[in-house]
């Protein structure tokens, strides 16, 4: 379980694009009309702390290495919560804006002990 941020996600995003896209081939289909290559190094030249999501779009040509969408609500946000197995096309991972996850413990019973259909429930003593 881990916060991301949309800074956290500019801040990384250089090195997230390296991992993704390194080693570089002169043969490889070309972003935004740039090379992966000089995409990396435009990434590279970024301020982490004040590049912008809008910056790292100009530079890619799309939104999705910065943009961060809650699976619950679906709304764009800029922070969430990452629940689940570590994310891969196949994962069982989920991403919670803020008010999501203070609706979800809102589902929690406040007693300690309470009858949910017949089945005991106990919350740990938490
Ligand atoms: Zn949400």
């Amino acid at each position: 379980m881990r916060l991301i941020t949309t800074r956290m996600r500019i801040q990384e995003v250089a090195q997230r694009w390296r991992k993704v896209y390194e080693p570089f081939k002169d043969k490889d289909f070309k972003y935004n009309g740039k090379s992966k290559q000089q995409i990396a190094l435009e990434l590279d030249a970024l301020d982490p702390n004040t590049a912008t999501a809008k910056d790292v779009e100009d530079i890619i040509g799309n939104t999705t290495w910065t943009k961060l969408r809650c699976d619950e609500c679906e709304q764009e946000v800029d922070a969430v919560v990452e629940v689940g197995e570590e994310p891969t096309y196949e994962s069982s991972t989920a991403r919670l804006c803020k008010g999501c996850l203070q609706k979800a413990v809102a589902l929690w019973p406040k007693r300690k002990h309470v009858d949910m259909g017949g089945l005991e429930f106990s919350d740990n003593g938490k």
